[in-house]
This record gives structure tokens, sequence and C-alpha cells, in this order.
């Protein structure tokens, strides 16, 4: 990956693509790419969808490589949601195909002078834009469609939907999975509005005629990857429960530990979670076409995901990840895996966060707009934000908008972006994580779960402060360098708990890149990311004092 790609949509006599060397940014990839060109060229007072904001696609440093489990991509820019900097990154091919083609990351800048419609396509020959109005609030499902039937059956999207045309501030950037299916998200902080902003509605990656980036020392980056991939299938996580039953393992082991944030974090466990936990969603996904065990790119061997098909075996959507399905489901006080689904759908569909939109349809619940429990008013409520109606405009701007609109004192947000599926009152690592990251609410930034209610990497008490802020800062830091590298997050849990699979991840990187690494050179990666964004943060006006959980978090329920 030895070029930068920029295409200035508000150039003179129309959108400008200019090519050019890494600079300054040689050597990065993923969220340290994202972080380090928007720390650097973005003011960090401008207006999130004015033409100073940039929005940043950078696949991960080993992308496009035959690492195992390297194909995640990171999207960033100022966020519409939170007013600070924004990383959010998604698994799907399009991550391994922009490594091929050479790109260490795409910028799109300026503001459109018109609300002109444009596609991109980007393949071996080069890179093309052009108006296509045709293409205005199609939905992500059919886009790719009309794609495929333009510019060939191999090609792969980064796209949004209404949502992101219509600037919302939880519009979501699909990217295509191995089936190029626009089941694959950057969801959090409105990245999906910055593109719509910039008047781009997909960019189309064609491989064809490339090969993967080969390693410096060829030896060594294999049989480190050899190592990290029998590292992998032996931890009971990565090998054995996320495989079986994928993310949504965790609905019954988080309802048990009374974490799991239920009707807008009233209560910390569903009476419905058992008949939504993994093993009933595995049960069912078996047992009509689809499958619970898939992966969402070339290369995982983990492979959490899964396909779910509708009662009458058409294929509906990827199987629902643990926080969609605590979103629209216990948060929402929803025990129907078939509505669960088709929410999930819509949201993919729409182009939406399925956190930031479960988060805001419990909150809008809780203000009477719906009871709790009703997954037709749900699906109404998610179809309505579609449709870009005043109620939907108000439901895709996220909790902290809807809470405002409605007037309900229990938002559960930090930074303007919703918590997660986990209750900072009985998971105390993880509300460190959600009130000092840099993100806004964000359980991927750190994730203290592992090691307060899992076991994984040690064991620090989910109920008593002691280890919290050094357990959060740890993660913290280790998930800056992971998702630089372009790696699943997942992998966190074998190499926190086995320091052979932990080497191995550092000797593919020495492999790779031909240098001599330790792991004081990951953390000294992951700690530079942190301090660009809370640097660029503090410039964007934010304090110490924006550090902190809602009101109703630090009282009893
Ligand atoms: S483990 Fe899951 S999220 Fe990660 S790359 Fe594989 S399928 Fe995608």
């Amino acid at each position: 990956m030895d070029k930068i790609l920029r295409i200035n949509m508000g150039a003179d006599g129309g959108p400008e693509i200019k090519t050019e060397p890494l600079g300054d940014y040689a050597g990065l990839g993923g969220r340290a790419m994202t972080s380090g060109i928007v720390a650097k060229e973005v003011p960090p007072l401008c207006h999130p969808l004015g033409e100073d904001n940039k929005l940043v696609i950078a696949p991960g440093m080993l992308s496009g490589s035959v690492a195992a489990m390297s194909g995640r991509i990171s999207v960033g820019c100022k966020s519409p949601l939170t007013g600070g900097i924004k990383e959010s990154n998604s698994g799907g091919q399009p991550s391994q195909m922009l490594g091929r083609l050479g790109y260490a990351a795409i910028v799109l800048e300026g503001k459109p002078k018109d609300d002109t419609l444009y596609k991109v396509l980007i393949n071996k020959d080069g890179v093309n834009i052009k108006p296509d109005n045709s293409l205005k609030m199609l939905g992500n499902y059919d886009l790719v469609d009309k794609m495929k039937a333009e510019f060939g059956e191999k090609v792969h999207c980064i796209s949004i939907g209404p949502a992101g045309e219509m600037k919302m501030s939880a519009a979501s950037i699909a990217f295509t999975d191995m089936e190029q299916r626009p089941t694959r998200h950057a969801g959090r902080g409105g990245v999906g509005a910055v593109m719509g902003a910039k008047g781009i509605k997909v960019i189309v990656i064609d491989d064809a005629g490339t090969s993967a980036r080969a390693p410096a020392d060829p030896d060594k980056f294999k049989a480190a990857n050899k190592e990290f991939v029998a590292g992998l299938r032996k931890h009971p996580v990565t090998g054995e429960g996320l495989p079986a039953y994928g993310t949504n393992v965790l609905t019954n082991v988080i309802n048990e530990a009374g974490a799991y944030p239920t009707k807008n974090f009233s209560f910390g466990q569903f009476e419905g979670a058992s008949k939504i936990g993994g093993e009933a969603l595995a049960e069912l996904e078996n047992s009509r076409e689809g499958s619970a065990t898939h992966g969402c790119h070339r290369g995982c061997v983990i492979r959490c995901s899964g396909t779910f098909y509708d009662k009458n075996g058409r294929f509906l959507t990827k199987q629902v990840e643990y926080e969609t399905m605590w979103a629209h489901g216990g948060n929402c006080g929803i025990d129907d895996l078939d509505a669960i689904a088709q929410m999930d759908r819509l949201d993919d569909d729409f182009g939406l966060d399925t956190i930031e939109m479960g988060a805001t349809i419990a909150v809008v619940m809780e203000a009477g707009v719906a009871e709790f429990g009703d997954a037709e008013a749900a699906i109404n409520l998610i179809k309505e934000a579609g449709k870009g109606t005043p109620l939907g405009r108000i439901i895709g701007n996220g909790a902290a908008v809807a809470g405002k609109v409605f007037g309900v004192e229990r938002v559960p947000v930090v930074k303007g972006q919703s918590m997660p599926a986990y209750d900072p009152r009985a998971v105390q690592g993880i509300g460190v994580t959600y009130a000092t990251t840099t993100m806004g609410a964000d359980h991927t930034a750190g994730y203290a779960v592992t090691a307060n209610v899992l076991g994984v990497g040690g064991n620090v008490d989910a109920l008593k402060p002691e280890g919290q802020v050094e357990l959060s800062r740890n993660l913290q830091i280790a998930t800056g360098a992971i998702d630089s590298t372009g790696m699943c997050l997942f992998i966190a849990f074998a190499i926190l708990d086995q320091p052979e699979t932990f080497q191995a991840l550092v000797d593919i990187l020495s492999g790779f890149s031909g240098q001599n690494l330790t792991a004081d050179d990951v953390t000294a990666l992951g700690q530079s990311v942190l301090k660009k964004e809370r640097d660029f943060n503090a410039r964007a006006g934010f304090t110490n004092k924006d550090d902190r959980l809602p009101d109703f978090s630090k009282k009893s329920r």
C-alpha cells in the first residue's frame, strides 16, 4: 500500500481525483491512519457536515496480505454524533481488496457544489467518478445489485443508504461481505452522514488482476501466521464459543451477570433473554437454510458470523450480532428472533447503526411513543427513519436528540453516543471505557468485559472500582494498536490469555514489515493513536468534564 487517493468533491469544475505518495503517513494503517489524517488535517472546530471535515477510509496495515483475520477497515472523521474524532471499523471484503490495489487510504474532502450524487469505481487501471442521480434514496441491498449489474458480478461496495444521504447522525457506511451483501457496517458515530455530505453514494472496488501483498520476510511471516492460527483455534472463545454461537453467545452470560440493560437500562436482566440468546439463534439458523458459522471476509478463521433465513427459506440478514440483538431485543423488551432479524435487515438496508437505533427506540418507548415489547411498532419506527419522516429524522439522529425532543431523563449516552449492551453499574470496567474513550460510549474501545465477566486476561471484580482504570487503560491502548493492524478485535481473547499467540501477532507484523518489532512497539503504536485522538478532542473543546457517565447510571436501579 504505497499511495493515498484523495477525491476533492468541492473542486471547481467537479470532483478532482489525486493519487499521492504516503509522505508523513508511511507505515500507518487502519485507525492509526484515519486518526493520523483527521488529527492533522481536519480543523477540530469545523462543522462535521461541512467542507473542512474529511472522511478517511483506511485498510489495516496487514490488509491485502494473507495474514489471518486481517480484513478490518477503519473509517475516520469528525463525528456528527459526538463532535469529537471518530474511528469506526468494519469487516467485509473491501479492506483486503483496497490493500491489494495498493491504497493505504481514501480521503473524501471538500463540499459538493450541488446535490448531485456520485459513484466511484476503483480498479487496477485507476479511479473513475461519475454522477448518478438514479441511485438517490436506494437501500444498500438494491444499490449493490445495481452496481453488480453495471460493473460485474465480482465487485464489492462501500456505500451509504438513505440515512447517509439524509445526513442522519446514526448513519452507517456499509461494506459488502464475502457474498457481496451489504451486511458489515462501520456503524458508530454517524460516519455515513459525512459520506452523504460529500455526495458519494458508493465506492465500487474491483481487484481483478491484483495479487496479495508480499511480506518482507516470507519465512518468518508464514511461521508466525501458522502459530497465530493455531492459537486462535485452541482458545475456547475464538475456537469454540464464537464459531458455534457468534457474538450472541454473550446474551445469557451478560444476563446472568445482571449486566444486560433491559427496557432502556431500567433493569439488569431480561426475562426473554434465553429466547434470543446465541444458542436459540444458532438452532433457528441451522434449522432453516442458514448457518451459524460464517466468516465476514476471506482469511477469517474465527468465523463468528452466520446467515439468517426467514420462515420462507429466503436470506434475510447476517447472523444478528450480540449488541444488535440486545439493542432491538432486551433493551426494547422484545424477544422475537424473526422480528429482531428483520430490524437488523432494515438497519443495514437504510444504513443505520443498530446500537444507536435500538437505544433510541428504547428511549422513545420510555417516552410513550410505543410500548416496550411491541416489535411491530419498533419495526415501523425504523421504517420512519428510512423514509425520513419528521419522527424518523428524530430517531435517525440518535438517542441524545430523541431524549431531548421527548423529555426523557434516562438517556444512555456518553458524548452523545449510545451506551452499548453492558450496564456500567454491573461491569464497572466498561463504565470507565464508556466515560473515557475518545469515541463516546463504545464497548470495543476497551472491552473490560474480558476480565470483569469472562475471566479472560485475568480477573477484576466487576462490582468494585479497584483495578478498573488500569484495566480499561491497558485495553484501550491495546485496542488502538489492534485497530491499526487490520486484525479483527476478537483475536484479543486469545492474545490476552496466550502469550505465545500474542508473540505470534508481533512476529506477523515483524515478518510482514521486515522490522524487528517487540511488544513495546505495539504498545507505543496504541498510545500514539490515543494521544492523537485525545489531542483532537481537546482542540475540539472537550475536557475531562466530558469524561462522564450519564447521571442515572450513578444511581441504583
Ligand atoms: S471473527 Fe467475526 S467479525 Fe471478526 S472477521 Fe471473523 S466473522 Fe468478521
